[in-house]
């Protein structure tokens, strides 16, 4: 049985002052919400901190607030189960609501927050190890190494984002308010990411998410997609996000973000520019998907085939377009 290294736990009275102990601390303190992904990489030695500065006990982070017309503001402590069951939530972003209900098992959204969704770990073959494992084939970059095992001519690390809910916030233009020790900002949820397998967070590491911030939801339309082996409990091997406002049978506005095929949430642009405009027919929308697959890169590095996770991020594009354009949409 693996077992939790000794840590020592802290419970700050608030957001900030979890922020300024996390600061004082530096890379010796993670912070920690449900504790879903971070136990079991504690576990793992794949983190070696030695203070865990707890942020579950927060009930203020815990509410959501506004409406279809207002936006919703989801506090960062939100369980993934609530959100999934949230009914104004359901009417007015389906894909929210789709992408947390399909995150992980029934246990794991009970516990799992949505703000540990949005900062939750990239993921690899051979990072998502046991210490030994790790270290009987060789550490990678990651941790404890120095190349990288999937492609070791590389000079980075193409660990594979997988939240399911971070692509549907960027494809609403959701933001995220970020607490520090000094103060609140309010960041764009596309801006939290970049490109990298290991510093795949743009946010300082002490800083707090709050608070997830999704916009009015009037004439959009919006679905979440996921590709995973079995119907429950796995990350997603191919995922995609859609928000659309149409005019008619005709789109005005596309957005499309896919999960599990880059080290951050990947936009397809092209795909969203090529909609615009036009009726949303089963070939136009095949196209689309043709057009969405091309800037996803799936490494060998995620359950199943790269060859044949590409080919699936066409359709997992072609059936969150389906899903949120709705079947009147089709038979019209
Ligand atoms: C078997 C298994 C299956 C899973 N399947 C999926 C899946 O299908 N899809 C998916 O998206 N995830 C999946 N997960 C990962 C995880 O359960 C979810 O991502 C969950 O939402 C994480 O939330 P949490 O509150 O438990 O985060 P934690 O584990 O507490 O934290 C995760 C990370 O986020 C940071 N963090 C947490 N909250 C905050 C905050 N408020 N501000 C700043 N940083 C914060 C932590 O420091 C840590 O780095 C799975 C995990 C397991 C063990
Ligand atoms: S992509 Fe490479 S460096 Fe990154 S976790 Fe995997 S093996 Fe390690």
């Amino acid at each position: 049985m693996l077992r939790l290294p000794r840590l020592r736990y802290l419970r700050p009275p608030d957001a900030r002052a979890a922020s300024a102990a996390a600061a004082e601390l530096g890379e010796r303190a993670m912070l920690v919400a449900g504790g879903t992904d971070l136990f079991p990489k504690l576990k793992r030695r794949q983190m070696e901190p030695d203070t865990l500065v707890g942020l579950v006990h927060l009930r203020e982070l815990r509410e959501v607030r506004g409406d279809a017309a207002a936006g919703f503001e989801l506090g960062a402590l939100v369980t993934l189960s609530e959100a999934a069951a949230h009914p104004g939530l359901a009417g007015a972003l389906p894909g929210y609501v789709q992408a947390a209900g399909l995150v992980s098992s029934p246990p794991l959204r009970n516990v799992g927050t949505i703000g540990g969704n949005l900062c939750v770990d990239t993921r690899c073959n051979y990072y998502d190890m046991t210490y030994e494992w790790r270290r009987s084939v060789g550490f990678c970059m990651k941790k404890d190494g120095d190349i990288c095992l999937v492609a070791p001519g590389s000079p980075r690390c193409w660990a594979v984002s997988s939240s399911d809910t971070a692509p549907v916030a960027i494809a609403l233009g959701a933001t995220v308010v970020l607490a520090g020790p000094d103060g609140e900002r309010e960041l764009p949820v596309v801006e939290l990411y970049r490109d990298d397998g290991i510093d795949y967070l743009t946010k300082r590491p002490h800083e707090v998410v709050t608070a997830l911030r999704l916009p009015p939801a009037a004439g959009l339309r919006t679905a979440y997609v996921k590709l995973r082996r079995r119907g429950s409990i796995d990350f997603p091997i191919a995922g995609a996000a859609v928000a659309l406002r149409l005019d008619g049978r005709a789109v005005r506005s596309a957005r499309i973000v896919m999960s599990g095929v880059g080290s951050h949430p990947v936009e397809a642009p092209a795909a969203g520019a090529f909609l615009a405009g036009r009726e949303l027919t089963p070939e136009i929308v095949a196209e689309a998907a043709e057009l969405a697959a091309k800037p996803a890169k799936p490494l060998d590095n995620a359950d199943l085939t790269h060859f044949w996770r590409k080919r699936m991020v066409r359709v997992v594009v072609e059936q969150a377009l389906e899903k949120a354009a709705g079947s009147a949409q089709w038979s019209a």
